[in-house]
């Protein structure tokens, strides 16, 4: 009946340290924990959790139920070959050693070192599937002998152990991936940051140069191209610096009330032109009754060339493109339709994010960063709306655009 009550608490123990294993994910303190109840759980002197240290093959003291002396121990590196913990490592078998210092496998080392004599040994391999991470060990059993309850005991102890520990360690492994990723992120804003600022000077030069020359030999071919190239990079300059002002919310937002039917028209007017020299019969849809919203108007008009002007660029000659404006249960919805390329359907998912392109780089014909859409997104959804596309490949896409009457924000 006794044995039965002590078995029912140490089982409670686990329970409880399984529990606390699971809410408290940090490596330190959890390894001193689970030796720490290693050690109260089996009645020992002491307990230790020695990790194999993958980078050189040895195993490394990670904790002691004596705190004492944990930061001595983890300077002592224990061979896998020539040690007991190392054999539990390879034979992935629990072992129980009654006088350690008759052992010839026992490492004396770590002994001699802490000042600390092991007479007695419970050790336990620590597995996460089939992998063998370390080794769990109780030493100096108070009273009498390691039994084969103690074994089972560690053994369940040491089941739970080494999945915490993997937890911990594939935790500690996402933060730093994460961390790594945002300072990369980081890099590439101060990339745009630095790259944007350093072309728009000598930019402006060339445009600023190329205009004035135009003035004084009008109808130069050659001057209006050139007048063109740099009006399409400053385009190109203003979308990107664009992008990371609205993503670190740095272009404040102006809002004001407005009737969404006009700017609609005066875009589709001056796409008209770019339609017409494409081959391409441009229209649009708009309702007589104004749609009045309260957004910014400049942004809006940004998201409107951008699907239009993407419509023009992927619809070849002979094709159409219609814009469509209309009030739908409370929202103003844009549809920009074309009868172009079109976009595979495992693309459609990927053209909003950035720098993301359907034909690659290299092969493509038609200019552009691949940023249109995602500052497309970025200003829909600062808007508290949203935007998709459908697409049959080969017949054309719809873009559509829904924005409230008035913002939530
Ligand atoms: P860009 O046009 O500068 O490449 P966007 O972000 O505007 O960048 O668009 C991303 C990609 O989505 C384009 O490269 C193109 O592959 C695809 N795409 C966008 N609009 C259309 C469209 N109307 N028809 C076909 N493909 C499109």
């Amino acid at each position: 009946m006794k044995d039965l009550e002590k078995r029912v608490r140490q089982l409670e123990r686990i329970l409880a340290v399984n529990v606390e294993l699971v809410s408290n994910p940090q490596q330190s303190s959890l390894l001193t924990k689970i030796a720490q109840t290693a050690a109260e759980l089996t009645e020992s002197e002491s307990a230790s959790i020695l990790l194999l240290d993958e980078r050189t093959g040895d195993l490394r003291f990670c904790a002691a139920a004596t705190t004492e002396v944990a930061s001595l121990l983890s300077e002592i590196p224990v061979p896998v070959t020539h040690s007991i913990a190392g054999t539990v490592l390879r034979e992935r078998q629990p072992m129980v050693v009654h006088n350690v210092q008759a052992d010839p496998r026992h490492f004396r080392e770590v002994g001699q070192a802490i000042g600390f004599e092991t007479r007695s040994l419970l050790a336990v391999p620590l597995q996460v599937q089939e992998r063998c991470i370390g080794v769990l060990e109780a030493v100096n059993k108070r009273c009498g002998s390691f039994t084969d309850e103690d074994r089972e005991i560690l053994t369940i102890l040491a089941a739970q152990a080494a999945v915490a520990i993997e937890n911990a360690r594939l935790l500690e492994e996402l933060q730093k991936a994460h961390r790594k990723l945002q300072e990369l992120d980081r890099l590439k804003s101060d990339f745009i940051t630095i790259a944007s600022h350093e072309l728009r000077t000598p930019l402006s030069l060339i445009l600023g140069y190329a205009s004035l020359l135009q003035e004084q030999q009008r109808g130069s071919r050659e001057l209006e191209g050139v007048l063109r190239a740099a009006v399409r990079l400053q385009h190109i300059i203003e979308t990107m610096v664009n992008l990371r002002y609205l993503e670190t919310g740095e272009l404040p937002f102006r809002y004001e009330e407005f009737n969404l039917c006009d700017e609609v028209a005066q875009a589709c007017q001056i796409h008209a032109a770019l339609a017409e020299a494409s081959g391409l019969t441009l229209d649009a849809v708009i309702p007589e009754e104004p749609i009045r919203i309260r957004a910014d108007r400049e942004k809006i008009r940004l998201v409107l060339d951008n699907l239009l002007s993407n419509a023009i660029k992927f619809t070849p000659s002979g094709g159409k493109v219609r814009v469509k404006v209309e009030e739908r249960y409370g929202n103003a919805e844009i549809t920009v339709m074309d009868t172009g390329v079109g976009i595979p359907q495992e693309a459609l998912e990927h053209i909003f994010e950035r720098f993301y392109q359907v034909e690659s780089p290299m092969t493509r014909r038609r200019g552009g960063l691949g940023l249109g859409l995602s500052v497309v997104r970025e200003i829909v959804e600062k808007h508290g709306g949203r935007v998709w596309a459908e697409s049959v490949l080969g017949r054309g896409s719809r873009f559509t655009v829904r924005l409230p009457l008035t913002p939530s924000r």
